[in-house]
C-alpha cells in the first residue's frame, strides 16, 4: 500500500476564506481534532505575520501531539539581506516547532513584477532560506508557488527553484497550483517530470478556481506525489483549497493508499460537521462522502433498490466514512423507504407487517396536514416510535408565556415563561431572545438542562419558516424547520400550525426529544 501524508493547511489557507475567522481557543480544538485523526503535518500559519497566531503558537507549546507535526509556515528571506538577518526569519525559529514551511517563487513574472527582484537572487533567497533551517535541524518543506503556472511559462526556471530547495537540503518539495487554474492532464504531466528529475518527496497543494482541486490532487499523486495538502470541508479564499474530507476517502478508500487509521475514517463525517461548526459556517449537505445527502435516496424505485442492495445506487458504504444512509420520507418515497426508517428503529418488522401499514397511513395524514419529512427525518423518527411503542415522554409541558416588546431597543426583544415536569419534579425558567422563538428555546432549554445536561451540547443552526396556504390569509398554516447540532451530528426537526410560535415550539421539542434519544443509544 502507497503511504500518501496528509498535509492540512485549514489553519493557514483555510482560515483565509472569506467569513472564517479563527480565535485561539478554535484553533486549539482544531489541532486536536486532527492530531486524533491521524494527519500527518498540520500547518499553522506565521508566528511573524500577527500577535494572534504568535498568540497560538505559544498555547499549543503545552499540548502533547499522538500523531500530528505542527507546521510554521513563512516565506523565504527578503532580497538582498542575509538570511539571519531577515526578522520573519528569526520569528518562524522562535516559535521551535520541528518542521517548517518556506513557500518560495517558481514563476519568474512573480519574481521580477511582484518581488521586483532578479531571477539569480530568488534562487539564492530559497537556497539560503532552505538551508538555514536545515543547518538548525528542522524539516524542511519547500511551497513551490505558482509552479504550475511558472512551468508553463518558463519550465527551466520553475525546475531551477526546485533544484535551489532540493541542493539546500528540503526534505520534500510541493507543487502548488496557487491560482487554480491548472487542468488535471497538466497536473499529471507536471508532477511526473518533477519526480523523474529530482530524487526527494514530492507533494500537491491544489486550489479550486475552475473546480478540480480534488482531481488535480489525485492525478498528482497518480502521477507520483506522495504528500497532500489541503483544507477540511475545502474551506479557502475565492473557491476554497483541495478538500481533504474528499481526497481522504477516494484515496483510501478507491485507490487503495494509506492514509489515516480505518477508525480515523470512520469519524470523518462527525469530524468535517465540528470544523465546519467551529469555522461557522453552513456544512455543506451536499458534500461528497461526509454531506447529510450523500447517501439519501428519495425517488421510490431507487430507495427500493438500495434496500435490496445496497450497492444498486451508492458508489461506497456510508458507514466507511461514518455517515448514514437515509431514505428521505415522503409518499412517493413508498413503503420501502419507510420500511427502511422503522428498520433502524426495530428490524424484525417486515414490509407487510401491521406496523408498516400504520405508518404509511399516519404519514399520509401527517402530509395532508402540511408536514414534509424529506427534509425533517428526525421529527418522522419520533413518529415512528411513537406507534411502535418505543417511546417515552421525556419531560412534560404544563405552560408557557412569551412576551415580545415593541420596539425593539436591542437584539433581545422578547422573552418568555415556561414550566416544564420532569419526573416529578417541576421547573420553572425564564429567558431573554432575540425574537420570541429564540426566547422561547432559550427558556425551554434552560428548565431542562438541569434534568438532561446533555442538552447543553446542542444548538439551534438553522430556522425556516414556510406559509403553505397563502390564499387563506392569516389563518395560513405555517411550517417550521430546524436545524440543530451538538456538534458530532446534525438534525433536522419539524412543526406545522396556523400559529407560528405553536409550529416553533413543535419543532424544537422534537429537535430536543431527537437529541435525548440519539444519545441514549
Ligand atoms: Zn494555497
Amino acid at each position: 500500500m502507497k503511504k500518501i501524508k496528509i498535509y492540512d493547511s485549514t489553519l493557514r489557507d483555510g482560515a483565509q476564506a472569506q467569513g472564517i475567522s479563527f480565535t485561539v481557543e478554535d484553533k486549539m480544538k482544531i489541532v486536536k481534532k486532527l492530531d486524533k485523526l491521524g494527519i500527518d503535518y498540520i500547518e499553522a500559519g506565521n508566528p511573524g505575520s500577527n500577535p494572534k497566531d504568535l498568540e497560538f503558537f505559544e498555547s499549543v507549546k503545552s499540548y502533547e501531539f499522538k500523531t500530528s507535526k505542527l507546521i510554521a509556515f513563512g516565506s523565504t528571506r527578503r532580497a538582498n539581506i542575509q538570511v539571519e538577518d531577515d526578522k520573519n526569519i528569526q520569528s518562524l525559529l522562535s516559535v521551535d516547532t520541528s518542521a517548517i514551511a518556506i513557500f518560495g517563487k517558481s514563476w519568474d513574472f512573480h519574481v521580477i513584477e511582484i518581488l521586483k527582484t532578479t531571477l539569480e537572487e530568488n534562487l539564492k533567497m530559497i537556497f539560503d532560506t532552505v538551508e538555514y533551517f536545515k543547518k538548525k535541524n528542522k524539516e524542511v518543506v519547500f511551497d513551490a508557488e505558482h509552479f504550475f503556472d511558472g512551468y508553463k511559462e518558463n519550465a527551466e526556471y520553475a525546475m531551477k527553484s526546485l533544484k535551489a530547495a532540493v541542493d539546500a537540503g528540503a526534505n520534500s518539495i510541493c507543487l502548488c497550483d496557487t491560482n487554480g487554474g491548472t487542468f488535471p492532464t497538466d497536473i499529471f504531466n507536471i508532477t511526473k517530470k518533477v519526480l523523474d528529475e529530482f530524487g526527494v518527496e514530492v507533494g500537491i497543494h491544489c486550489h479550486n478556481d475552475t473546480g478540480m482541486a480534488v482531481a488535480n490532487s489525485i492525478m498528482s499523486v497518480e502521477a507520483g506525489a506522495t504528500q497532500v495538502q489541503g483544507t477540511l470541508n475545502g474551506i479557502g479564499e475565492r473557491c476554497g483549497n483541495a478538500n481533504l474530507c474528499t481526497i481522504i476517502p477516494n484515496l483510501q478508500l478507491k485507490l487503495g493508499c494509506e492514509l489515516i487509521p480505518k477508525e480515523s475514517i470512520e469519524r470523518l463525517t462527525s469530524v468535517a460537521i465540528y470544523i465546519s461548526e467551529i469555522s461557522n459556517i453552513i456544512h455543506d449537505d451536499r458534500a461528497p462522502y461526509v454531506g447529510r445527502f450523500a447517501f439519501a435516496h428519495k425517488a421510490g424505485m431507487h430507495a427500493d433498490a438500495v434496500n435490496k442492495n445496497t450497492n444498486a445506487y451508492e458508489h461506497v458504504s456510508p458507514e466507511k466514512v461514518g455517515n448514514e444512509r437515509q431514505f428521505l420520507m415522503s409518499e412517493v418515497a413508498g413503503r420501502s423507504a419507510v420500511l427502511g426508517m422503522i428498520n433502524k428503529i426495530d428490524s424484525s418488522i417486515k414490509k407487510d407487517s401491521p406496523e408498516t401499514q400504520m405508518v404509511i397511513a399516519k404519514l399520509k395524514e401527517l402530509e395532508y396536514d402540511g408536514y414534509q419529512y424529506e427534509a425533517a427525518e428526525s421529527s418522522f423518527e419520533i413518529v415512528i416510535r411513537k406507534i411502535l411503542g418505543k417511546y417515552e415522554p421525556l419531560f412534560y409541558l404544563e405552560n408557557f408565556k412569551v412576551i415580545v416588546n415593541e420596539p425593539t431597543l436591542n437584539g433581545e426583544n422578547s422573552s418568555a415563561l415556561i414550566k416544564v415536569k420532569v419526573g416529578d419534579s417541576y421547573e420553572i425558567t425564564a429567558a431573554e431572545g432575540d425574537g420570541p422563538v429564540n426566547a422561547l428555546d432559550k427558556a425551554f432549554r434552560k428548565a431542562l438542562e438541569k434534568f438532561y445536561p446533555e442538552i447543553k451540547e446542542m444548538k439551534l443552526m438553522d430556522f425556516k419558516v414556510r406559509v403553505l396556504d397563502s390564499e387563506s390569509a392569516t389563518a395560513a398554516k405555517v411550517r417550521v424547520l430546524i436545524e440543530s447540532t451538538d456538534g458530532e451530528d446534525i438534525w433536522t426537526t419539524i412543526g406545522v400550525s396556523t400559529d407560528i410560535i405553536d409550529a416553533s415550539w413543535k419543532a424544537l421539542v422534537d429537535s430536543i426529544e431527537y437529541k435525548l434519544i440519539k444519545d441514549k443509544k
